[in-house]
């Protein structure tokens, strides 16, 4: 297998140093840089936690960085307003971007699908990168056809600062492009205490647990006469994000296109 050769922009974060983890664990991937807005002109090696890691230079500038270094993938795991700038200058030198940071508006994705279309070049932006959680959505959205009453419970760790979480309104999407719509529950359901019920998505409801403990997890329950159906997913540690983000890079080599969900490029 043809050698790729990989930025990583985020090495230090909680994504990015299991990014690092599967570049250097890849026999056909190889660390060409990394992107550190802390440590510029260093070596990887000089930055505690990746003593083991030689010939790997940090740089500040992706322009900079990618003016020096031959690299085919840059997989971008730090903010939106950073991650959309190293997207788009990525793109302007020919590599394709693997983008997992989250928070990306709409008129990003499109400016960034347009160079994609003029460059004929691939791009994969995917906020979820757990392989799994891909297929339980795609499950959920088969049992939606069968089943109009469903549940959604997500439950995360609790630094995450955004509710319902993007992965729990994307089932929800999934499942309204099949589901028949009806208002669950009681047609005089009252709620006693605010919130009890959860967030209403045309008509289904979708519940945010929040705990010390918990990565990212997330039960979807349907029920209909005498029966339920539970499809669970849970990601323990962020390594359970990386078998995505490896079928990512390999498969953003050969596309030359722009594509947003890991479910678009899952066979
Ligand atoms: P994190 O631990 O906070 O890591 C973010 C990294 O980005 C840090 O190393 C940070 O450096 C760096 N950074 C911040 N500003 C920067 C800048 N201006 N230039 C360069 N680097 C900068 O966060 P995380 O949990 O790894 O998550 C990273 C992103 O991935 C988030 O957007 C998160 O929502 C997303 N995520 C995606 C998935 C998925 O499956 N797609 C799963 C989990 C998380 P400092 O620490 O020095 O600030």
């Amino acid at each position: 297998m043809e050698t790729i050769n990989i930025i990583i922009a985020g090495p230090r974060g909680r994504m990015g140093s299991e990014a690092v983890k599967l570049v250097t664990n890849t026999e056909h991937f190889k660390l060409a840089a990394v992107i550190d807005h802390k440590h510029d002109g260093m070596m990887l090696s000089d930055i505690a936690g990746f003593q083991a890691i030689s010939n790997v230079p940090v740089y500040t500038d992706i322009e900079k960085c990618l003016q020096a270094v031959e690299a085919d993938v840059l997989i971008d795991l730090t903010t939106p307003e950073v991650g959309m700038h190293h997207a788009k200058t990525a793109l302007t030198y020919n590599v394709r971007p693997v983008v997992g940071t989250t928070g990306f508006s709409p008129e990003d994705l499109e400016e960034l699908q347009q160079i994609c279309d003029e460059k004929k070049l691939g791009c994969i932006i995917a906020p979820n990168f757990a392989i799994g959680a891909v297929l339980m959505m795609k499950f959920s959205q088969m049992a939606a056809k069968y089943f109009q009453d469903v549940e959604i419970i997500e439950m995360h760790h609790d630094q995450k600062l955004d509710a319902p979480s993007g992965s729990a309104v994307k089932t929800a999407e999934m499942i309204s492009a099949v589901r028949e719509s009806k208002q669950q529950g009681h047609p005089n359901e009252k709620e006693t205490m605010t919130g009890a019920r959860g967030a209403d998505f045309n008509g289904m409801h979708i519940h945010s647990v929040r705990l010390p403990g918990l990565v990212a997890h997330q039960q979807v329950l349907f029920g209909a006469d005498g029966q339920t159906l539970t499809i669970r997913h849970d990601s323990y540690h962020r390594g359970s994000f990386m078998s995505g983000v490896k079928v990512a890079v390999e498969t953003v080599m050969k596309q030359n296109a722009f594509v947003y969900g890991l479910e678009n490029i899952l066979g």
